[in-house]
């Protein structure tokens, strides 16, 4: 037994833990819990945790569904909203197959084996999300199918009383106490929304605490008798919610992205991560942006990015460079704006390190930064810019997705079939629905 798994069991017996729970992911980015009593963790720790594999969607195939849990000892937490006395704690866990080997459909180990690709270059890769949400009144739309915001607070507002306000504290006390940091908060554009932005840590860390970020949110909310949603276009009126992600790669102490003279400060690498991303944006959006209704943030306004282009103080660029102090080389950093609250973290996070990483090991060129509004270009105008669109649709996404060696690679050819399989079932479910829209446009119209 190593020293962590040791500090694990001491808290767990100082404090009087009763559960402990175990924490993975299915392949949309659903958080699956385990509660096991404390005297069983030693042994999950040796030999993990058996389960059935094949009712988890997507981790494995019928005739292989045994699969193991080991607990990760470095997320060991206890959980602050469980209360003082007989608390409940949890660990993030690596899926295994029962030969102890990673098991290919845990978003974890995919997002793991780019951090370790990266590591083999040289680099620790760093995530700072960005995650915007609504407050609703509730999960149930009222009689006339309407949903309610919890308030009418739009950006930046400050309103006495609100409830985001009051909700957002609760919020980030929560989060301090698992240990996330956050930067700041606020109101967003639409009513009932709310952004948090965390502090950034390592990009299987950051992933780690997106998936707890989003229980606490949701657990939050249902204590002041409120809904979180991050679903990525609740509403076709207001801006969708977007998990904007600043990516940074590091060399030891020093930050690769950063170079004082030139453009930006942007050194070759990043450049060539930028370049690797764009070309490759297409391909990954249907990772990056995985449901039928992810396509409605990007292509319905509200500052989403629907085109490929890059850019500096541009927020209608798919990547920006955010403006930071000249003297803090250290906070260079590119900003990815495609990815939507919805997204598995794992799963993004893999696609869009993999592209960039295979922009800087290929050396990508970068072309030029925009600084029109790429959404009130024309058509032809951004066809001379060379700015392509993103995928409109899931079943675009998707076809992009499958021809692409890349995002084979990143995911592994099981998840890879895997996913498009789930997706594609999803486009199909989608695509004969007769929507309230279509009844009120063509019902009495012919
Ligand atoms: N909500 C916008 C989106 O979906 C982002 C708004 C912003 O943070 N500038 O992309
Ligand atoms: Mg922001
Ligand atoms: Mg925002
Ligand atoms: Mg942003």
């Amino acid at each position: 037994m190593d020293r962590q798994q040791e500090f694990v069991l001491r808290t767990i017996e100082e404090r009087d833990v009763r559960f402990v729970r175990l924490w993975f992911t299915d392949v949309v980015g659903s958080l699956k819990s385990v509660a096991l009593a404390p005297a069983e963790v030693e042994g999950a720790f040796s030999e993990g945790l058996g389960f059935d594999g094949s009712s988890i969607e997507g981790l494995s195939r019928i005739s292989e569904s045994d699969m193991l849990l080991k607990p990760d000892p470095s997320t060991f937490q206890i959980l602050p909203w469980r209360g003082e006395d007989e608390p409940t704690s949890r660990m993030f866990c690596d899926v295994l197959t029962p030969d102890q080997e990673p098991a290919a459909g845990d978003p974890r180990h995919v997002l793991r084996r780019q951090l370790d690709q990266a590591a083999e270059m040289g680099f620790t890769v760093y995530t700072h999300p960005e995650v915007e949400f609504y407050l609703l009144d509730s999960e149930q739309p009222d009689a006339h199918g309407q949903l309610h915001p919890a308030d009418r607070a739009g950006y930046f507002d400050h309103l006495t009383g609100s409830v985001s306000q009051d909700l957002r504290r609760h919020t980030v006390n929560m989060l301090e106490a698992v240990g996330i940091s956050v930067e700041f908060s606020h109101n967003e554009v639409g009513p009932g929304q709310n952004e948090i932005d965390l502090r950034y840590a390592d990009a299987l860390t950051m992933a780690d605490n997106i998936m707890t970020f989003r229980t606490i949110v949701k657990e939050v909310a249902l204590q002041h008798g409120k809904f979180a949603t991050f679903m990525p276009k609740p509403f076709s009126e207001h801006p969708g919610s977007a998990m904007h992600t600043h990516f940074s790669l590091f060399e030891g102490d020093s930050n690769a992205f950063y170079a004082p003279n030139a453009e930006f400060n942007l050194s070759t690498t990043a450049r060539q991560f930028i370049a690797g991303v764009l070309l490759h944006a297409p391909e990954i959006t249907a990772v990056t942006n995985q449901f039928v209704n992810s396509y409605k943030r990007l292509w319905g306004g509200g500052e989403a990015p629907s085109h490929v282009s890059w850019g500096h103080n541009n927020r209608s660029a798919l990547m920006r460079v955010p403006l930071y102090k000249p003297t803090k080389g250290g906070s260079a950093r590119i900003e990815f704006r495609g990815i939507d609250s919805a997204a598995n973290p794992y799963l993004a996070y893999a696609a869009v390190i993999g592209a960039g990483l295979k922009g800087i090991r290929e050396g990508y060129e970068l072309g030029e930064a925009v600084t029109e509004d790429v959404w009130s270009l024309t058509t032809a105008e951004r066809k001379a810019l060379g700015i392509n669109p993103l995928p409109g649709t899931l079943h675009e996404a998707l076809r992009q997705m499958e021809e692409s060696e890349l995002v084979a690679e990143i995911l592994g050819e099981q998840l890879f079939e895997i996913f498009l399989r789930n997706k594609r079932q999803e486009w199909d479910a989608y695509r004969v629905n007769v929507s309230p829209f279509e009844v009120s446009q063509y019902l009495g119209a012919v």
